[in-house]
């Protein structure tokens, strides 16, 4: 019956393009939340319909690992309940894991991080579950530096990765946290990034973005320093993973969190 409709609302939607409400409920408009093209947008562009329970009210996290990359279960169990702390998904949060064959590569450019989401992402927005994707390499990210490397990055709306290698060779060391708590901070500090944190997505209550580097807090002791997804942040956290201080958090309620 629908179906039989289609033809009809598509006939009186361009009859009618000046009423837009009149278009939008019967969905001659597309809508800009769900499926690939919503995931191919910038990091903090869904940062609403992630806090929020307005447009989605359940989450679900898919996180795919290259062989030997395994994140922690420490790891997955504080993401979930970060996600429960800032997000209001009254249908749940849950995971899916999944593990794909080694890429072999030293590092990763944006491109190919691109590509493998396009070969091993399954799930994009849909109905009312909104999706996040968590990619785990094997190697580095090609735009390293000497002095500093990044450890994650969130790099599209819902699309993080993180950069296993580099975990693994700086954790569970002397002078080094140990393999859960750094990849456990990395994931949340990108999760605040898709989460639209700092002034990226998300708007600031009070004015608190890091000057020298953009979308990051200025308090050095907050979860979104910018320092935190580099080798920098060995200094920070000697006992415990940072946490989002109140500019954030007030931010994150602002728009729509918790
Ligand atoms: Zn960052
Ligand atoms: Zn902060």
């Amino acid at each position: 019956m629908r179906k039989g409709l289609q033809g009809l609302v598509l006939t009186f939607g361009l009859a009618m393009l000046s009423f837009s409400c009149f278009v939008d409920r019967d969905r001659v408009v597309e809508d800009p939340f769900v499926g690939e093209p919503a995931a191919r947008t910038g990091v903090g562009q869904l940062a609403n319909q992630l806090l929020s329970a307005d447009r989605f009210t359940r989450l679900e996290v898919e996180v795919v690992y290259m062989r030997g990359f395994r994140p922690t279960n420490q790891m997955m169990t504080e993401m979930v309940s970060f996600l429960e702390d800032y997000t209001h998904k009254p249908d749940g949060v849950i995971f899916r894991e999944r593990e794909i064959p080694a890429g072999g590569q030293q590092s990763y450019t944006v491109q190919e991080l691109l590509d493998l989401e396009k070969e091993h992402r399954q799930r994009y927005n849909e109905r009312n579950i909104m999706t996040v994707f968590l990619l785990v390499v094997d190697g580095y990210f090609s735009r390293d530096e000497e002095e500093t490397f990044a450890l994650g990055a969130a790099y599209q709306s819902s699309s993080m990765v993180l950069f296993g290698r580099r975990i693994a060779e700086n954790s569970g060391i002397l002078r080094r946290p140990g393999r859960e708590m750094l990849e456990t901070t990395v994931v949340l500090h990108e999760l605040g990034h898709l989460m639209g944190l700092v002034n990226n997505g998300t708007d600031m209550v009070e004015d608190h973005e890091d000057e020298e580097n953009e979308a990051h807090c200025d308090n050095s002791s907050c979860l979104m320093y910018w320092a935190v997804e580099t080798n920098r942040v060995f200094g920070m956290m000697e006992t415990s993973i940072p946490q989002l201080d109140q500019k954030c958090r007030d931010d994150i309620r602002a728009n729509g969190g918790r």
